[in-house]
């Protein structure tokens, strides 16, 4: 019944996306390209412990220029099996809360245009033959899979309170120059890089006791009568980079709506849960002044147990439940920057961390100023250049290498200071030198045009300069500065 409902669904939803491409395409007079973004849809079923069955539809439209005969797909769960290594050094103690736990995806089927295709599974990433597929032409896949959740607080995993489902669904890779942008998992950083898709999710869970919080909105709640009674939850996520959720039976739930836009804040212990939104809807108003508008319907942050303490997916970030108020603030407006760097302009975060990360940690202190709080700004900035600072004389004194060098893939870093020093800190001076050059003014009309030229697309650091050379030369200059390492402090 599930899987008929949704085929309905899929079938209206790409019989409107094909008129739409008919009507752009013949509308389209600057010749820009017709993008037709990836339709899944993905039912899933949680036992209640540490498994997910889940089945997935996806409607793959190819658009690039030459035949495809092969797909690539992400398989970001298998991070977490006994090989993988989704959590640094730092990071494991805190992730495993009951000792070393594992998980991954298990592929039990998968068919191409209903026949069944054999497939490749190595480590996080799987790939398959397709019958030629022209430029403009779409194929439909059909997978079944089983999901193991690791014990964890991570971004997939079972925590005590909770279960963090993000990256358990086998993504297909995005297309660069007629190639599979498919990064090995990493854990330093976000090691991602994924397209625009539309998603139709269905999710059972075990009680009807369970809440979620999730990307995209909830359209329908229904309870399936059963001993004891489960709960369905269908979801719709359209345009967004991806689809995570969370569920627990201990949520609770607030929401404003801000400008048109549902804010929801889902927490679990937060003792200020009525301050933490009005954080979140601040930021989302403050940033889409600052930016431009924030594309979606809803906006959900949610409290769970949570190592990375903050994530962004689009429309829905984590944060992490035991974190000071002072931390829970910070948190939430860098998350919420990274709706508009990440989310809506996406970029490739193995290749060019600091791309997201550090205009995100440059926004998040611009929050501040835009929000009248000159001094807050001034001591992020300063506290980012002390960092800087600290870290060069230190691993200049015990002669370990730090280049510098912003333009860096994350295989590349050194350790975790390394990356954090370089994406974060360098990277929030980096954006700020180009707005001190620019002033503010001209700095916001420039990261306007970044954001409206590279909605919804893959942006580069190039894409950024672009933007930026329209309004000041000097900055553009400043920027290479940065990326090559050559900037003294
Ligand atoms: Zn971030």
């Amino acid at each position: 019944m599930k899987n008929r409902k949704f085929n309905v669904k899929i079938i209206l939803v790409v019989i409107a996306v094909l008129c739409l491409t008919f009507i752009v395409t013949a509308c389209n007079k600057a010749n820009e390209k017709v993008v037709t973004s990836p339709i899944y849809e993905i039912n899933l079923c949680y036992d209640g412990d540490r498994t997910v069955k889940a089945t997935q539809n996806v409607c793959y439209f190819n658009n690039s220029d030459g035949d495809l005969t092969e797909i690539v797909m992400a398989l970001y769960a298998n991070a977490y099996s006994e090989s993988g290594k989704p959590f640094t050094a730092q990071n494991v103690g805190a992730a495993y809360y009951d000792g070393l736990s594992y998980g991954g995806i298990e592929i039990k089927s998968l068919t191409v245009e209903k026949e069944k295709t054999d497939f490749t599974v190595s480590d996080t990433k799987m790939s398959f033959k397709i019958p030629t597929l022209s430029s403009g032409k779409s194929v439909n896949l059909s997978l079944e899979y089983e999901i193991t959740l690791p014990l964890c607080n991570g971004r997939l995993g079972k925590t005590k309170d909770s279960v963090n489902l993000s990256g358990f669904y086998p993504q297909i890779c995005p297309l660069k120059n007629g190639q599979f942008v498919c990064n090995e998992y990493s854990a330093l950083g976000d090691p991602f890089c994924s397209e625009i898709s539309d998603f139709f999710v269905n999710v059972t869970l075990p009680s009807n006791e369970y809440k979620i919080a999730t990307s995209g909105k909830i359209t329908e709640a229904k309870e399936i009568d059963a001993e004891p009674k489960k709960i369905d939850y269908e979801i719709i996520a359209e345009k967004t980079r991806d689809f995570g959720l969370v569920a627990s039976t201990a949520l609770k739930s607030l929401s404003a709506d801000v400008d048109g836009v549902t804010v929801i804040y889902d927490y679990l212990s937060d003792p200020e849960p009525e301050t933490s939104l009005k954080i979140a809807e601040s930021a989302l108003t403050t940033f889409s002044t600052a930016f431009g508008k924030y594309p979606y319907s809803t906006y959900t942050v949610c409290e769970t147990p949570f190592v990375h303490k903050g994530m962004e997916f689009s429309t829905l970030v984590m944060i992490d439940d035991k974190m000071t108020p002072k931390e829970r603030e910070l948190t939430i407006v860098h998350e919420t920057a990274h709706q508009w760097w990440y989310g809506v302009v996406g970029s490739n975060q193995f290749d060019e961390a600091f791309l997201d990360e550090g205009l995100t940690e440059f926004s998040t202190a611009y929050y501040y100023k835009a929000t009248g709080d000159v001094e807050t700004f001034s001591r992020l900035i300063k506290s980012h250049k002390a960092n800087y600072q600290l870290f060069s004389e230190y691993s200049a004194s015990n002669g370990s290498s730090f280049d510098g060098k912003m333009s860096k893939r994350l295989c590349d870093f050194s350790s975790e200071n390394d990356y954090i020093v370089t994406a974060y800190d360098e990277g929030a001076l980096a954006f700020n030198s180009v707005y001190e050059i620019m002033g503010e003014k001209r700095f916001l009309k420039a990261a306007k045009k970044y954001f409206k030229d590279n909605a919804f697309k893959i942006a580069t650091v190039d894409d950024f300069k672009n933007a930026i050379d329209k309004y000041s030369k000097q900055a553009g200059k400043t920027l290479n500065a940065w990326l090559e390492g050559t900037v003294k402090l």
